[in-house]
């Protein structure tokens, strides 16, 4: 093996190792918050009347979680991101927190809140990355909607939502399933693992359909996933070809897995 097929190789181990811990820390979030959070009140939410209006389920008005909750999860969090991705951005949010110079809880409410200016405003405040906020915030806020998810799945699938975006967080998929017989799409949320149906081929970006824009990149190894690509807005979402596989999908596993993808999709010149 090469010295950069080496290197490849490490960095896809370290990836797939922390994100392996990143699941089982969420796992053990999660059932301390099912044990302590009412989610009873989300029954306060007429599901059926926001789903028809094109309204995610989730806001600020109903995030149930309460500042001790999040730092909790944070708490929780920080040893397996300080282990894998030490970094002075990092340092620096401790550093904060530590002060109690910022609340995490609007920063994990900054994930339901799709105000294009909400990240940039806090990386102004708090002298931070807004990407790094921006990825901070889903992890905070990730477990909670991920039990959301699970509460309103039944809702979500009598109510037929067909918008490009989450029904519980209203963030955009970064993955899909395909079965072309059928000519629709399964999307998924990687912020709440939630799964809904969607058109097969316009953007779930930027709701382009022409498919001369729509592209296809398939990696070399022919397996069953793909490169959808928009050349209008230039973001792009995997997909995984179900007519190609005869195992079921996880989601969870085959976006960390294809990893690769994404960087064939970067060298395109796609982003997320
Ligand atoms: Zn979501
Ligand atoms: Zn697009």
């Amino acid at each position: 093996m090469t010295d950069i097929l080496k290197e490849k190789h490490q960095l896809f181990v370290t990836f797939m190792s922390f994100h392996e811990e990143l699941l089982k820390t969420q796992v053990k979030t999660m059932q301390h918050l099912i044990a302590i959070i009412p989610f009873q009140k989300l029954n306060g939410i007429n599901a059926a009347e926001k789903l028809n209006h094109g309204e995610s389920l989730i806001s600020s008005q109903n995030f149930l979680l309460e500042d001790k909750d999040v730092e909790h999860v944070f708490d929780q969090l920080l040893p397996v991101i300080k282990k894998y991705h030490p970094s002075d951005d990092l340092n620096r949010l401790e550093d904060l927190y530590d002060k109690r110079r910022i609340n995490l809880r609007t920063l994990a409410i900054a994930t339901v809140q799709h105000d294009v200016h909400t990240f940039k405003n806090l990386g102004e405040k708090y002298d931070l990355p807004d990407h790094f906020l921006e990825k901070v915030s889903e992890l905070l806020a990730s477990p909670y909607l991920e039990l959301c998810s699970e509460f309103f799945m039944k809702a979500i699938a009598a109510n037929k939502w067909n918008r490009h975006t989450c029904p519980v967080c209203g963030n955009h998929p970064r993955m899909g399933s395909t079965n072309d017989l059928q000519n629709r799409r399964l999307l998924w949320c990687h912020v709440c693992s939630t799964e809904w149906e969607f058109e097969l081929t316009t953007c779930p970006f930027c709701l382009n359909d022409d498919p001369k824009s729509i592209k296809y990149i398939f990696p070399p190894d022919h397996s069953a996933h793909r490169i959808d690509a928009c050349d209008n807005c230039n973001h792009y979402i995997k997909i995984i070809d179900a007519a190609m596989t005869s195992t079921q999908s996880n989601f969870t596993i085959d976006y960390l897995s294809t990893f690769p993808l994404d960087v064939i999709a970067i060298q395109n010149g796609y982003h997320l």
